[in-house]
């Protein structure tokens, strides 16, 4: 028996749990289940991230997690508990496979078939963010090159392993030149070691366009965090309706499995929510522990209960369905479809079906690094940015001098133009031509605070192997 955690979470989260464990005990699933509490009761008990210790032991145990959805408390400080759990486990793939149900769920994109591999550990999701003046605000964006390469490879092993032909990758490097450029850089080391397998990449957004309106076109899509939260709400909607897809978070020694919807409070306790993304979650669980047999038989039952036309409401349609259902005795149909298979739908082979096991990624060397310069940003409530300019210019020492000031990433010094909006935060770049030394950062530093510059952060700038490891100014 594997003991597998879980937890029945908040809003419809008990009703289709209920569901999904009684169709995985009826096919004899060889599971048994710690269960956990989770979610909002805990967080009005005073347990700010919304788990307790012993929950954590449970989960640290079990190394499995099947896990409904959890409302997040807006406000008062709570972070996302599923964001944490992500981050503690080391989750760094979500994977959530999209395929529809057509012709027996309506859906304007009968043919599409893909999978949203998204990271989930990093990029603005790190949750780091500062208000720095009275006027602004900022997020960090971390892209790690071993992030990078974990989720990437997992891409190309998943495409290997499926069966599936092409590997897209979707990033915003145009604009995000060495964050998302890490990550298209890394891909691109990465797919020759995949000649199997195709591969090209879009620039996130006409990407996300593409595949809203042809989905059919993709098959296996890798991305950064963010990208893949917002793109794969949307293919899982435009594939017939947020109820039906399931996820999985996997990591190098934890998984976590799940729908890919929310608590849906506006429904919850009616039995008349859709089980079936938690029951895909389900399967994609049998699947990693290698339970492969049994995940055919659950994935055969849903489909044969689709074609017949039971449905739950979301799904429901006059002229498609033979039978509205609740979400209790579309579980009931599923265990009395286990053991058939489908007529329409090809049949699910799922046996013999493993966990992928992706080697840890490989750790960068050392690499000539030289300090060049700071970039001081500076609170100053003035306007007028050849005011702060012309006093910092007499600040520099050495070959450290003023090379130019943005605001909001703009170059307006010199030589700006008037037209553009200046908020109160100013990025002041100091560079040199040879190397510098920290103690002639801190010099700088000393002389701007003496001078009654308002110093609110710094950030080194660095080459690496020769190289720039920071971006220009816009306009520079
Ligand atoms: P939601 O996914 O809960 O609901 C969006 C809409 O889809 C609602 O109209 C809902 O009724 C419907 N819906 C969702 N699942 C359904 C199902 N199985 N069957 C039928 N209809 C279904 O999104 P939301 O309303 O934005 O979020 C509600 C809460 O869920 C929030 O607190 C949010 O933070 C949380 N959330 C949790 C997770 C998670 O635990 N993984 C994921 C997303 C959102």
């Amino acid at each position: 028996m594997t003991r597998v955690t879980i937890a029945k979470g908040d809003g419809i989260g008990p009703e289709i749990m209920d569901a999904t464990i009684a169709i995985l005990q009826a096919a004899n699933a060889p599971i048994a289940f710690d269960e956990i509490k989770i979610g909002k009761q805990e967080y009005e008990a005073g347990f700010t991230s919304g788990i307790r210790p012993e929950a954590w032991d449970t989960i640290a145990k079990n190394k499995i997690f099947l896990k409904a959805p959890i409302t997040t408390p807006s406000g008062g400080g709570y972070k996302s508990l599923n964001v944490t759990l992500r981050k503690t486990l080391g989750l760094y793939a979500n994977v959530r496979p999209c395929n529809t149900f057509h012709p027996f769920v309506k859906t304007l994109h009968p043919d599409m078939d893909l999978v949203i591999i998204r990271e989930n550990e990093e990029d603005l999701y790190a949750g780091i963010e500062h208000q720095q003046t009275p006027e602004v605000t900022q997020c960090l964006k971390l892209i790690t090159r071993p992030g990078c390469e974990k989720i990437i490879r997992y891409a190309f092993e998943y495409a290997r392993a499926n069966k599936r032909k092409k590997v897209t990758c979707f990033t915003k490097d145009n604009i995000m030149k060495i964050t998302d450029g890490l990550f298209h850089k890394i891909f691109k080391e990465i797919a020759p070691e995949y000649p199997d397998i195709e591969s090209d990449q879009y620039i996130v957004d006409i990407g996300a366009a593409r595949i809203a309106d042809t989905p059919e076109r993709f098959d296996v899509v890798v991305m950064p965090n963010l990208y893949g939260d917002i793109i794969s709400d949307i293919t899982g909607q435009i594939s017939g309706s947020v109820g039906l897809a399931g996820s999985s978070n996997i990591g190098m020694n934890y998984a976590m499995f799940e729908a890919i919807h929310g608590s849906a409070p506006d429904i919850a306790g009616q039995n008349i929510a859709n089980p079936s993304g938690l029951l895909q979650g389900a399967v994609l669980m049998l699947q990693h522990l290698g339970m492969g047999d049994v995940a055919e038989k659950v994935q055969n039952a849903l489909l044969v209960t689709i074609e017949e036309g039971i449905h739950t409401a979301d799904i429901y349609s006059e002229s498609l369905s033979n039978k509205k259902v609740g979400t209790k005795e579309f579980g009931e149909a599923v265990i009395a479809n286990l053991g058939k298979k489908p007529h329409h739908f090809p049949e699910a082979k799922l046996a013999g079906g493993k966990a992928l096991v992706i080697p840890e990624p490989k750790r960068q060397p050392e690499m000539k690094r030289d300090l060049m310069g700071v970039d001081v940003f500076v609170y100053w409530p003035g306007k007028n940015p050849n005011e702060i300019g012309d006093k910092l210019r007499d600040l520099g020492t050495g070959d450290l001098q003023l090379d130019m000031i943005t605001n909001r990433g703009v170059k307006v010094y010199p030589n700006g133009f008037d037209e553009t909006f200046c908020t109160d935060h100013w990025r002041c770049r100091f560079k040199s031509h040879t190397p510098v030394t920290f103690d002639q950062i801190i010099a700088l530093l000393q002389k701007c605070h003496d001078n009654g510059v308002d110093v609110i952060k710094t950030e080194h700038l660095y080459y690496f192997d020769n190289q720039p490891g920071f971006s220009m100014g816009q306009g520079q």
